[in-house]
C-alpha cells in the first residue's frame, strides 16, 4: 500500500517530530474544544449538556489486514467506527483523540496516508482532533480512538429504553460490510496463491466499501432530530443484527418479532452472498461491522418516519416471556441466538 511512495524512516523524526509533523495543520472547528493538541491535556466546555465518551481499540491481524486496506481508509475507518458510537446515544459527536502504536516496518509516508483518512472524517463529520498519543510498537499496527459529544438529558437514547409494542426500525442495510469481507479474503487468498493474478473486484464497489470505508449515521441522528422523534432505545450495528437487537432485548427485559423479510439487504449484498453460498440474512444477522442504527420508537411515531427512505421497520417488541424471535419468509418461526445462525438454512 505504501512501499512505492518512498520512505522516510520515522527514527529520524523522533516521537516529537512525528506528532509535530501529523498534527501541524490541524484547526479547531468546534467551540466545545477549548484547547486541543499541545498541552497536558485537551480542554473541553460543553455548557450544560450531558457529556459522552467512547473508545475503541483497532489491532493489526485481529481488527484490520493491511494486505488489502489502504491506510487512508483505515484512518477513516477508525473514526468512523468510533462516532457511530456516539450517535448510537442519540448524540453530537464533536472530537475524538487518536493514539498509535508504529512498529519499524512503517515508514513516514504510511503513517501520513492514515493521518489523510482520520482528517477526512474529521472534516467531514465535523470533528476535531484534540489530542492522542504516539508509541513504537514491536509488532504491527495499533490505532485506539476515543470519541467524546454531548447531548441533552431528555435526548439520550440508551439500550434499555424499549417498551412493548414499540416499532423495531434500522438504517440504511445491512450484511454488506460482511459479504465485502468475504470478497475481499477470497481475492486475497487467490493472490497468495498466483500473484499473477490480480484482484478481481469489478462492478462491487459497494460491498467493498460498506467494509473498507463505511459512514457513521450522523444523517438519520439529525433526520430524527428534525422530525422529532426520540428513539425509546438504540444501538449500533458493530456485531450484526442477532447479537445488537438480543443487546437491546436483554437490557430493557422484552422479547421482540423481527420479520425476515422486512431486514434491508441491498441487491449486491444478496447476489454475492448467494454466490458465496452464504444466506444473505445470515450476512445481515451475523455479519457486522455495518455500522447501521437499530433502534426502537413508539407505534405513535410511525407516521413521522414511514417516509423516511434510510429507515426500515422490521418488527416490534414484545413482552419477554415470548422470547426473541425471527420469522422467516416461510413463516416459520426461529429463537435469535448471537451466534449459531450459520446452521439456520431457509428451505
Ligand atoms: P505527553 O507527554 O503529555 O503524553 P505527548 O508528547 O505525547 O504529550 O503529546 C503532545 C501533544 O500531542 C498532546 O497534546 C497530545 O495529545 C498530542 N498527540 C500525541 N500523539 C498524538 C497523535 N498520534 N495524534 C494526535 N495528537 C497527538
Ligand atoms: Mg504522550
Amino acid at each position: 500500500m505504501f512501499e512505492n511512495k518512498g520512505r522516510t524512516e520515522i527514527e529520524n523524526l523522533g516521537e516529537f517530530g512525528l506528532i509535530d509533523h501529523l498534527t501541524k495543520n490541524i484547526k479547531i472547528k468546534n467551540e466545545s474544544s477549548l484547547k486541543g493538541i499541545g498541552d497536558d491535556s485537551a480542554v473541553l466546555n460543553f455548557e450544560g449538556k450531558r457529556t459522552l465518551i467512547s473508545t475503541d481499540l483497532l489491532l493489526e491481524g485481529i481488527h484490520f489486514d493491511l494486505a488489502y486496506t489502504p491506510l487512508k481508509h483505515l484512518g477513516y475507518k477508525a473514526v468512523q467506527v468510533n462516532l457511530s458510537d456516539i450517535y448510537a446515544m442519540n448524540g453530537t459527536a464533536t472530537q475524538i483523540t487518536v493514539s498509535i502504536g508504529i512498529s519499524s516496518k512503517f515508514p513516514l509516508e504510511a503513517v501520513e496516508e492514515l493521518y489523510t483518512g482520520i482528517s477526512i472524517a474529521c472534516e467531514k463529520y465535523n470533528i476535531d482532533l484534540i489530542g492522542g498519543d504516539t508509541s513504537s510498537s514491536k509488532q504491527g499496527l495499533v490505532i485506539s480512538v476515543t470519541s467524546v459529544g454531548y447531548a441533552d438529558e431528555d435526548k439520550i437514547c440508551y439500550r434499555n429504553g424499549a417498551r412493548e409494542g414499540d416499532l423495531i426500525c434500522v438504517s440504511g442495510d445491512l450484511g454488506g460490510a460482511y459479504i465485502g469481507l468475504q470478497l475481499l479474503e477470497r481475492e486475497k487468498a487467490i493472490f497468495l496463491e498466483n500473484p499473477q493474478i490480480q484482484p478481481d473486484l469489478e462492478g462491487k464497489d459497494y460491498i467493498v466499501e460498506r467494509q473498507l470505508k463505511p459512514e457513521s449515521r450522523k444523517d438519520i441522528i439529525e433526520v430524527l432530530g428534525e422530525i422529532n422523534v426520540k428513539p425509546t432505545s438504540m444501538i449500533d450495528v458493530s456485531d450484526g443484527l442477532a447479537s445488537e437487537i438480543l443487546h437491546i432485548c436483554k437490557q430493557s427485559d422484552k422479547g421482540c418479532k423481527i420479520y425476515e423479510e422486512k431486514i434491508p439487504i441491498d441487491p449486491m449484498t444478496y447476489d454475492t452472498a448467494r454466490d458465496f453460498g452464504i444466506d444473505p440474512t445470515v450476512c445481515a444477522l451475523n455479519g457486522g461491522e455495518d455500522y447501521e442504527l437499530l433502534f426502537t420508537i413508539a407505534q405513535s411515531d410511525y407516521e413521522k418516519i414511514k417516509n423516511s427512505a434510510d429507515i426500515s421497520v422490521i418488527g416490534h417488541i414484545t413482552e419477554p416471556s415470548a422470547g426473541c424471535n425471527l420469522i422467516s419468509k416461510s413463516d416459520i418461526v426461529h429463537e435469535i441466538k448471537a451466534q449459531g445462525w450459520n446452521a439456520f438454512k431457509k428451505s
